[in-house]
């Protein structure tokens, strides 16, 4: 077996990969009504809301586009500073939304106070923000972002892209004012891939009424109305949702606040062996990940000879994202890794290091 340092898909505990071994439900069904009230239920407490959580058969990028088809009949401001955050622009186009991009450098964090300018001179309907930019190890900050937004621009709705750290950083969506939130299954959450949860807030429920061409699949409309019964338009991705019920329990016996200060201190422990090893980090202080930490390639390391002497000891971590390949490399420290393992893969680095 090799051990994820990847961020996604990450390493999934045996209990909850064999939950999808149990038989198949029809899920026009009393028993997976009463499975999906459970788990969307649960699954509320991730995001801190007591609004409504979606699951989807589908992955995160679904619910960026989901996000810009049912929130904007037009507008759509984009904040971009990372490879995720320019997907979720590139789908906005892709609707035939006008989408405009607040671009920062991608070793800064979005402003709050860039936000607010760029929604004081026009209006948009839906701003796009990507928490934990997966690309360079950066986390946006999102609760202030959301803030100066609001104040900025009372109407326009918030959407947050939490799809690798909900989960392992508190993300509060109704005490921030939030008005979806979209996560997948494969990252913090240390499921398999090919589930997505979204949280949406009654103000974008009432917005979406209002807007053409939804599409169908991700009808905000049509999942509300079977959610209210329950179910699913379509069919659900049913051994993903008993893996859910599993990984759902498990999280909430850690208990949250342990799941989010085991991340935080995982983080802080690569973070320190990174610099303490004559590299550096990516992400300025103050707005670093804490799911997954990128290191500047400051030593000029072969990444593809780090990572072939990992493997040999059944370890991967993951190489710079798209034009940081080679420049930076990627450890993951996210869903069910602990700390005992991290320290594994440090002493392995070290030694390769040499
Ligand atoms: C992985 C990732 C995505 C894409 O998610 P998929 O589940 O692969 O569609 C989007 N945003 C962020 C921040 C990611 O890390």
């Amino acid at each position: 077996m090799t051990r994820m340092f990847v961020p996604g898909p990450v390493d999934v505990e045996p209990q909850v990969l064999a939950a999808q071994t149990r038989p198949m439900l029809p899920h026009r069904s009393q028993e997976f009504e009463t499975l999906y009230r459970e788990v969307s239920q649960k699954a509320r407490q991730l995001f801190f809301t007591s609004q409504r959580v979606y699951l989807t058969a589908s992955s995160g990028s679904g619910w960026q586009e989901a996000a810009v088809r049912n929130l904007a009949n037009r507008s759509v401001l984009a904040c971009v500073n990372g490879a995720f955050a320019r997907r979720w622009y590139e789908v906005a186009l892709a609707n035939g939304k006008q989408a405009e991009a607040l671009e920062t450098e991608w070793h800064r964090p979005i402003e709050p106070g860039q936000v607010a300018e760029a929604l004081r001179m026009r209006h948009y309907e839906i701003l796009t923000v990507v928490h934990n930019e997966t690309s360079t190890g950066l986390e946006n900050p999102v609760r202030e972002i959301a803030e100066a937004a609001r104040s900025a621009s009372p109407d326009t709705l918030i959407c947050v892209d939490a799809v690798s750290s909900l989960g392992g950083v508190k993300i509060e969506m109704d005490a921030w004012g939030l008005d979806l939130v979209l996560t997948s299954s494969q990252k913090c959450l240390a499921l398999p891939p090919g589930l997505a949860l979204a949280a949406v807030s009654e103000r974008a429920l009432e917005r979406a009424a209002a807007v053409e061409n939804r599409g169908w699949y991700f009808d905000l409309l049509l999942l509300e109305k079977h959610r209210l019964k329950d179910s699913t338009p379509a069919t659900p991705a049913l051994s993903l949702i008993y893996a859910l019920q599993v990984q759902l329990e498990r999280i909430l016996t850690e208990g949250l606040e342990a799941r989010f200060a085991r991340h935080q201190a995982m983080a802080e422990r690569v973070q320190a062996w990174a610099l303490a090893h004559g590299l550096e980090l990516f992400a300025p202080e103050g707005y670093r990940s804490r799911t997954v930490t990128t290191i500047a390639n400051t030593r000029g390391l072969e990444v593809a000879a780090l990572n072939a002497y990992l493997l040999r000891q059944g370890m991967r971590i993951a190489n710079g994202y798209g034009p940081l390949k080679g420049k930076t490399f990627r450890i993951a420290h996210m869903g069910d890794t602990q700390m005992t393992h991290i320290e594994d893969l440090l002493a392995a680095m070290s030694a390769f290091l040499g």
